[in-house]
């Protein structure tokens, strides 16, 4: 027998930890100030034999493990994109924790199916997609793509894929911008597909949607030489500066031509329970397969995708596997929700989503969404009146990138840049290219951000570019 744990002693010491430690966010440098192997070098390279006592695994926890975390729920968390853990999603997932169900059949938890059904419909009103989509929790959106691919690919085989594998077919054929997030990139790869059958689609206009003759141009070409086009994938706010496509034209030329559509919509998603951001997506009603995380800017702690789907059933075919011990004789008509996934396991995802939503209310999220955009708007408005900035790509929602001008080298100088303001450890930035040129990213998203927060970035990254100049 392992010896016994004093749960309650250190539940307890865990939970008040964390109370202790969110309180304690603003007077840490947001990312990890470590050098790289610092932490590993602090670790005995034989595991234990004898078991220790819980005082010193702790008290190592804080001493080597903490001070290499880059905090992710830091207010002043601007770098990617936010990773939130509302409090109240984190206080779900205790639970869930302790409960740790398996729920990838109905009858392995009929609560976290039935739930999952119901929170995931909420969400569906919330954002505005018609009655007629069945959503999903997926652990990501990269695997959320994944399975759409995977749709567009046994489509396009008459649901032969999965068996016969691709190698006798002619090449399947997938479209989308150069602006999509690298997940699709994987996607193909993992489908068999293969990355030369990913075919760009050139890019028009302010927000860098794919330009729909071109896509129509590419479709025929491919069936004249004899490819299969299989599907389109859609950004509605890529990563990189929040391209959206033109999800309408998008469709149009889909239904032109019996394919497919994902929308990758994992950062944007949320903040479409505003309806008056629903016009970077107008058009979404008409795809068969749409993804967003809550887990980014909604409060839904990771992991938690929304993938909502206009025809599940293409979804199980392709992917449902059938071995005699998961089989559920009896309950026909049940949803099992690992026949929607590639993983067969599934954690019980739906009680944060269920918690957050009922905690804050649509209003108290949209509250929160509004005012990032409203925060991010009016920093670039500030950055661009000062001297020597340059706004690269204009706020899509709460994202945009900027550049400072003062010297000949640019890239590198806004590399240095961003460099400084990441030891300085008040915030956090990522930088990227736009156009082959080096431009720094900002995005306001994290749970407790405030104005203060915002103020303090137009301090930090002002004061560190003088510095640099
Ligand atoms: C973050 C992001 C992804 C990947 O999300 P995961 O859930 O981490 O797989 C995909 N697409 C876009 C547009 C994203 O912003």
């Amino acid at each position: 027998m392992p010896e016994e744990l004093d749960f309650e002693r250190w539940s307890k010491k865990a939970a008040e930890w964390g109370v202790a430690y969110r309180a304690s966010l603003r007077g840490r440098p947001v990312r990890a100030q470590t050098a790289p192997g610092t932490i590993a070098a602090q670790l005995p390279a034989l595991p234990p034999e004898q078991g220790e006592a819980m005082e010193a695994i702790f008290a190592d926890f804080e001493k080597i493990l903490l001070p290499g975390m880059t905090h992710w729920q830091h207010p002043r968390f601007f770098a990617y994109f936010p990773a939130n853990a509302a409090p109240v999603s984190v206080v779900a997932e205790y639970l869930v924790t302790a409960m740790a169900a398996q729920c990838m059949l109905w009858q392995t938890s009929p609560a976290a199916t039935e739930l999952e059904t119901r929170v995931l419909d909420w969400l569906r009103q919330a954002i505005g997609l018609p009655a007629g989509f069945a959503g999903v929790i997926q652990d990501s959106a990269s695997s959320a793509t994944l399975a759409a691919v995977l749709v567009m690919r046994e489509r396009a085989l008459s649901w032969k894929g999965n068996k016969a594998g691709l190698a006798a077919n002619p090449r399947l054929r997938i479209y989308a911008s150069q602006e999509v997030h690298t997940s699709i990139d994987r996607a193909i790869w993992v489908s068999g597909i293969g990355e030369e059958n990913l075919v760009r689609i050139p890019t028009t206009g302010g927000h860098r949607g794919m330009d729909a003759v071109a896509l129509a141009d590419a479709i025929t070409r491919d069936r004249e030489a004899g490819h299969v086009p299989a599907g389109i994938i859609a950004c509605a706010g890529g990563t990189n500066v929040g391209a959206c496509d033109d999800i309408s034209a998008v469709v149009r030329v889909a239904r032109e031509n019996g394919l497919y559509v994902h929308v990758d919509a994992a950062w944007a998603g949320s903040a479409m329970i505003c309806e008056e951001f629903r016009h970077l997506w107008v058009g979404v009603e008409g795809a068969d397969s749409v993804v967003f995380n809550p887990h980014k800017w909604l409060g839904a702690q990771f992991d938690c995708s929304a993938h909502f789907i206009r025809n599940p059933e293409d979804l199980v075919r392709t992917l449902a596997i059938h071995p005699e011990f998961l089989k559920t004789h009896g309950h026909d008509g049940l949803i099992n929700y690992s026949e929607w996934s590639v993983p067969l396991g599934r954690r019980f995802r739906a009680l944060k989503l269920w918690f957050l939503l009922r905690f804050h209310g649509l209003e108290g999220l949209r509250a929160m969404i509004r005012n990032h955009v409203a925060w991010s708007e009016r920093l670039a408005e500030r950055l661009k009146a000062e001297p020597d900035f340059e706004i690269v790509t204009e706020p899509v929602l709460s994202l945009f990138s900027f550049r400072h001008t003062a010297t000949d080298d640019l890239d590198q100088h806004n590399l240095d840049l961003v460099g400084s303001i990441n030891d300085d450890g008040r915030i956090y930035l990522t930088q990227s290219r736009v156009d082959g040129k080096v431009m720094i990213r900002f995005q306001a998203g994290q749970f407790e951000m405030t104005e203060a927060d915002a103020d303090t970035a137009f301090d930090v990254i002002t004061e560190l570019a003088r510095n640099k100049a």
